[in-house]
């Protein structure tokens, strides 16, 4: 495997980089996770953004512009054969001494890995997710603004453990005033009398590039979509629940707690949508 480093293309075991790189003593970095389908890149542009404004939230400048950072993912794409996968894009802070202070990094590093990704077992597409809701919030956007895509994922990687010790793959996650924010990696989606409904990037869930392409896909299929603060409560009363994000794609929840939802099976929107989701991901992007 060829990993893209700085502008150069090397092999796996060579991907190397600094120790005093404050992407490492710090989580002071930003990345993306990009889908590939039949060589076309899901959303390149909006994940280019989304990295954009996760660098300037960051104060961190790019030394690159956007058709640099584009071809860097496209070139490694291509390095590796890769026709369907999973592509992780990461710029660090840079190598710096051992303060916090950004300053002393002057020089950001890019990476590009092209490699394949498989977040839950494949029963699980099928049969639904049983989750949980863990006791770890997420972040306040006054201490951290989540909708940043950080290097620094400990506040989800806390919550993913508890999922794991309560025997959840993926569990709910909720804001400082108790509303759902979204699950540890992926966005959350409730049907609430036949209307779609997921909670706002103000009440803690990242502006997700496949949450968002649900919201085109509803609207194309003539459902009802909206934004909407959400409880346990709209949980434990929803007809159907489903995660979406780069890495699950669109995945049904069937329990939350030990309670089931709905009739305890993925719903028939849900799968009007996964449907839509696969005929559209192979049809648009930017093709190889
Ligand atoms: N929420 C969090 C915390 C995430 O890390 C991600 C991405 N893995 C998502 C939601 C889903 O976003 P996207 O659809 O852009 O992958």
């Amino acid at each position: 495997m060829k990993v893209y480093l700085d502008g150069q293309l090397v092999e796996k075991a060579d991907a190397k980089i600094s120790v005093f790189d404050h992407g490492l003593l710090y989580g002071d970095g930003i990345f993306e996770g990009i889908r590939i389908y039949d060589h076309n890149i899901f959303r390149l542009e909006e994940h280019l953004e989304r990295f954009e404004f996760s660098a300037k939230a960051l104060m961190l400048d790019l030394p690159w512009t956007r058709q640099e950072i584009s071809d860097a993912v496209c070139e490694t794409c291509r390095a590796n054969g890769l026709k369907d996968g999973y592509i992780r894009l990461i710029a660090t802070r840079g190598q710096g001494d051992l303060g916090l202070s950004p300053w002393s990094c002057p020089n950001p590093s890019l990476i590009v890995i092209a490699d394949t990704i498989a977040l839950y077992p494949p029963e699980h597409y099928e049969k639904g997710l049983k989750i949980v809701t863990v006791p770890t919030r997420r972040m306040n956007p006054a201490a951290l603004s989540p909708a940043i895509k950080s290097l620094n994922y400990l506040n989800n990687i806390m919550a993913k453990m508890e999922a794991r010790q309560f025997g959840a793959l993926e569990a709910i996650m909720l804001n400082d005033q108790g509303l759902v924010a979204e699950c540890t990696g992926d966005n959350v989606f409730i049907v609430h009398r036949g209307e779609i409904l997921t909670p706002s990037a103000q009440q803690g869930a990242l502006k997700g590039i496949t949450r968002d392409s649900i919201f085109d896909i509803a609207k194309g299929l003539g459902l009802k979509i909206a934004e909407h603060e959400l409880t346990r409560y709209d949980i434990w009363n929803a007809e159907e629940c489903f995660l979406t994000g780069t890495g699950a794609e669109v995945i049904p929840v069937v329990a939350l707690d030990g309670r089931e939802i709905g009739d305890g099976k993925p719903g028939p929107i849900f799968k009007q949508i996964l449907q839509a989701f696969h005929k559209r991901v192979r049809e648009e992007g930017t093709r190889l």
